[in-house]
């Protein structure tokens, strides 16, 4: 049991680090040599990494040659799938969180109401990657822009899909039951994994408090990483920050409040605060850079309708600040854009109701990940295989070539 921990702890410090070398994997897990050697070669059997044992790599010219560990890329990944308002991906995610073979799958207007006819393409899509895939895969994970029921995958309420009481992981594991091997999916919310990800691969790297923040899409979502954990709530629903009051007389939420931070800063906000039309989800991104775009060339009633989102993202993140005070705030790439563009006006509202001075100070920092999500779909799902490495050797076999059909 001791050395299937230590095989695990190996290989999900090789995942977080990447391309490492074997003295400083040596002594970041306090082992003997001997003991590394005999650990890494049982990877190495497993298919999971590779130690280069021809090149050395030699650190600022002193000490001695080290061997180069790297993730094995013929090695087995997960099967992620993000759903979003109007399509859903579906990439390869490998140890390391490398993403591979990104598919988007538009969901056309007429389809995007009728729940069951949602999961049979997805069900379909899943199906067709598995059959077809190269690479050994250790499961499915997917990411839901809604509450998500951690422990059972029940969707409770996703809104950008408007989905209510969705059995989301039971209704793909019995799908994807057709395809022999193929472990259970795990189905969380799409913030949560984004945050996950971010803090094994990306800017929370190192990070013990780890705020997470982002609007992509339709809404605006947190997450909290504490020592590399999520936390989760009771339920699985916690850090519901978009829902955190900022404006007692502003705009109604779907939630039932008013004024909430998603209203006041994602968005919709954003574009109804500078008298803008709202286009349907395709075309909300286009529609927010635009804004951007001409507050950055001075076009008065983009520049104010930035200003306000700062003022209400300040707000919102200073009570966050006071709340749970973390070492880190990492934020997703359009808050990011925000954020650059009303530092001043965010930072002071951050200051003006900090209760510790030393909390004004934590650092904001933009997500590192093109699809965060994604890959914390795919981290949700190669979890099994950093609790006991050895999976991978009972994993179905991958095709060695696509058979044609
Ligand atoms: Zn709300």
């Amino acid at each position: 049991m001791r050395r299937v921990r230590a095989l695990g702890q190996l290989l999900a410090l090789i995942h977080e680090e990447g391309v490492s070398s074997r003295a400083e994997l040596t002594a970041r897990l306090a082992l003997s040599r001997s003991a590394m050697g005999t650990l890494l070669a049982e990877l190495e059997d497993l298919g999971l990494v590779q130690v280069d044992e021809t090149s050395p790599r030699r650190r600022a010219g002193v000490g001695r040659p080290s061997h180069v560990v790297r993730i094995d890329p013929d090695g087995p990944v997960a099967l992620a799938v993000q759903l979003q308002a109007d399509s859903f991906l579906v990439a390869d995610v490998g140890l390391g969180g490398s993403l591979r073979d990104l598919t988007a799958v538009p969901l056309p207007p007429e389809q995007r109401a009728d729940v069951d006819s949602v999961l049979d393409l997805i069900i379909d899509v899943v199906v067709g990657r598995l059959r077809q895939s190269r690479r050994r895969v250790v499961g499915v994970g997917v990411a839901v822009p809604g509450l998500v029921s951690r422990y059972d995958g029940f969707v409770q309420r996703a809104v950008p899909l408007r989905w209510v009481g969705v059995p989301l992981a039971q209704r793909l594991g019995e799908g994807l039951a057709q395809q022999p091997g193929t472990a259970w999916p795990l189905v969380a919310n799409d913030e949560d994994l984004a945050a996950l990800a971010e803090h094994r691969h990306g800017s929370g790297r190192g990070s013990r408090y780890q705020l997470w923040l982002a609007h992509e899409h339709l809404g605006l979502g947190g997450a909290l990483v504490i020592e590399g954990e999520l936390y989760l709530g009771s339920a699985g629903f916690a850090m519901e920050a978009g829902h955190l009051v900022v404006n007692p007389h502003g705009r109604t939420c779907w939630c039932g409040s008013t004024g909430c931070l998603e209203t006041e800063v994602a968005q919709i906000g954003l574009l109804r605060s500078a008298d803008r039309d709202v286009p349907d989800v395709p075309d909300l991104a286009g529609a927010v850079d635009q804004l951007l775009a001409d507050a950055a060339a001075g076009d008065d009633a983009a520049v104010l309708a930035v200003q306000r989102a700062g003022r209400y993202l300040g707000i919102g993140l200073g009570t966050l600040v006071n709340i749970l005070n973390p070492d880190r705030i990492v934020v997703g790439a359009l808050l990011a854009r925000l954020i650059d563009f009303a530092e001043a006006v965010v930072t002071e509202h951050i200051r003006e109701r900090s209760l510790v001075g030393a909390a004004a100070e934590v650092p904001i920092v933009a997500g590192k990940l093109e699809r965060p999500a994604l890959v914390g779909a795919g981290d949700l799902a190669l979890q099994a295989l950093l609790d006991d490495p050895a999976i991978a050797g009972r994993l179905p076999a991958a095709r060695r070539a696509a058979t044609p059909s």
